[in-house]
């Protein structure tokens, strides 16, 4: 196992019925607050109302209309809000955009430049405003790490800022609050799990015995958990587990031991920040092919215990055959749960830009698990323009 220091300060309250711990987290800092949301789910389903209710003392400014792959401009719009009402903290509302746009509106209403130097270099952020949200959404992971996804159109680019500043005071955890998540983003919150767990699962094997086996649990928890919660929307079993995977697979346990860096979410990113695609739709379709691409000799071994640990695959001996039947297992699962497995499924039907995308993820690719240059990259973005995994 490799070194580490594990500090996270965010204090969770997981389980039904937990707002009513909001006021109590809000008035820590004050009455002054920002309260930030998406495209209008929180009014549907009534957490909206609770709020407003529970929060009657306070004043309450609002920041609506945070899109997917929230966006700089809805950045710096929070920040001047901040700044004009002299906010106390921030409440997010939300799924990941809501939150991650809410880390950075928070450091950027402490900062005197362009909120966008702060997606760009995370050390510029020395002081954010204190941060509570309410997930909406199992997914990304944001309720308890610092990171804060951000894109620019203007300069075609997907980029995740992170500091110590970013992360939430406190996070509300309710699932039912996630009843009425559609099918679509239910199963693509899932697949974002799975990819947050199989990027740092697929890693140098460093003995992390405990890690890889808190990742193998939360994989089969999504495999368990996805097709009843699709089933029955409102099963709390299925909702809460899939709500505290979300939480685990991106708090840092499952890379701590572990090291190396990640292959399909930098890729993802420039296909969000050219194509404005849902983030896990892309991560689901890249997955399959990028384990297919990177499968040799060297990494066989690790492929095997993903086949075994987590697919229940028998130990036929032959270790490529297994390494391909749990390949084509993900591949699966991700047909069955109704996820849109082609690039031409979420409109992108041509080649165009892939060697400008490739390009721009060259230097991080170079530290992954597998390395890999741009023209490996657009192989495996050709292999996502028609079905199957080869
Ligand atoms: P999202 O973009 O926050 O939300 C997706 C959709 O789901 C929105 O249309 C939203 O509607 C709806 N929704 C959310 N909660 C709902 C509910 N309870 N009922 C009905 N509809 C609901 O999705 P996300 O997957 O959580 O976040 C994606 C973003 O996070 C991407 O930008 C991605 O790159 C980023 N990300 C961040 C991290 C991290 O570590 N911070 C990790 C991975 C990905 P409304 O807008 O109307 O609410
Ligand atoms: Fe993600």
């Amino acid at each position: 196992m490799r070194s580490f220091n594990y500090d996270i300060p965010t204090k969770v309250y997981f389980g039904e019925g937990k707002i009513k711990y909001l006021p109590e987290l809000i008035h820590t800092f004050g009455t002054k607050v920002l309260l930030t949301y998406g495209g209008g789910s929180i009014k549907r389903n009534g957490i909206y109302d609770e709020v407003q209710e529970l929060l009657k003392d306070c004043e309450i400014i609002e920041l609506s209309g945070i899109d997917p792959n929230p966006r700089i401009e809805t950045v710096r719009e929070g920040a001047r809000l901040c700044k004009e009402h002299d906010i106390d903290v921030i409440l997010a509302v939300g799924g990941g955009s809501t939150i991650d746009c809410s880390k950075v509106i928070a450091a950027a209403a402490k900062y005197d430049g362009d909120a966008w130097d702060l997606v760009m270099d995370g050390r510029l952020i020395t002081d954010a405003l204190p941060l509570v949200d309410i997930l909406t959404l199992s997914a990304t992971g944001t309720e308890m790490n610092t990171n804060g996804v951000i894109t620019n159109f203007d300069v075609k680019l997907k980029k995740g800022t992170a500091s110590y500043h970013t992360y939430p005071y406190a996070s509300i955890l309710d699932p039912t609050y996630t009843y009425t998540v559609p099918a679509n983003q239910t199963s693509a919150g899932t697949a974002d799990i799975m990819s947050h767990t199989l990027e740092n699962y697929f890693q140098e094997e460093d003995n992390a015995f405990i890690t890889d086996g808190l990742s193998e649990t939360i994989l089969r928890a999504c495999i368990k958990y996805l097709p009843m919660a699709l089933e029955n929307p409102e099963s709390y079993e299925a909702r809460s587990n899939l709500m505290w995977a979300s939480t685990m697979a991106l708090n840092g346990l499952t890379s701590m031991g572990k090291g190396g860096g990640w292959t399909t979410h930098p890729i993802e990113h420039y296909l969000s920040a050219y194509y404005d695609i849902t983030h896990a739709e892309g991560l689901a379709i890249l997955t399959p092919r990028w384990m297919k691409y990177i499968l040799s000799d060297k990494t066989v071994d690790r492929f095997v215990k993903y086949a075994q640990n987590v697919w229940n695959i028998e130990d036929s001996g032959d270790k490529f055959k297994m390494a391909e039947e749990a390949i084509e297992k993900t591949y699966q699962f991700f047909v069955d749960n109704g996820l849109p497995m082609t690039l031409p499924e979420v409109g992108i039907d041509s080649d165009e830009f892939f060697m400008e995308m490739a390009k721009g993820t060259e230097e991080r690719l170079s530290r992954a698990y597998v390395p890999l240059n741009a023209d490996d990259v657009v192989e495996i973005l050709n292999r996502c323009m028609t079905e199957g995994y080869n």
